[in-house]
């Protein structure tokens, strides 16, 4: 069973989670109820510093937040298109 360790963006606390790989991923800080960074590969390494959890919004490798806007292009169709039957050369 691989080991998670998390912090939090709010408060900073850090914990370990011994979980599967099929479980769901810690998000609620149990000290404030803030929301959790998941530190991928990180465990040992401690985030120091004042200010990483003001990234959070820029999000900086991490996966759970897709923090950048795509452009989305949505695939409108302009002309009408006829309603194409199964029978279509
Ligand atoms: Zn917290």
């Amino acid at each position: 069973m691989p080991t998670y360790q998390y912090a939090c963006t709010e408060c900073g606390h850090q914990l370990e989670a011994v979980q599967s790989f099929s479980d769901d991923a810690l998000t609620v800080c149990p000290e404030c109820a803030g929301k959790l960074r998941k530190l991928f590969g990180a465990v040992g390494v401690v985030f120091k510093g004042s200010g990483f959890y003001r990234t959070d919004s820029r999000g900086s490798s991490s996966s759970s937040s897709p923090a950048s806007p795509a452009p989305k292009q949505p695939a409108k169709k302009d002309t009408p298109a006829p309603a194409a039957s199964a029978s279509t050369s």
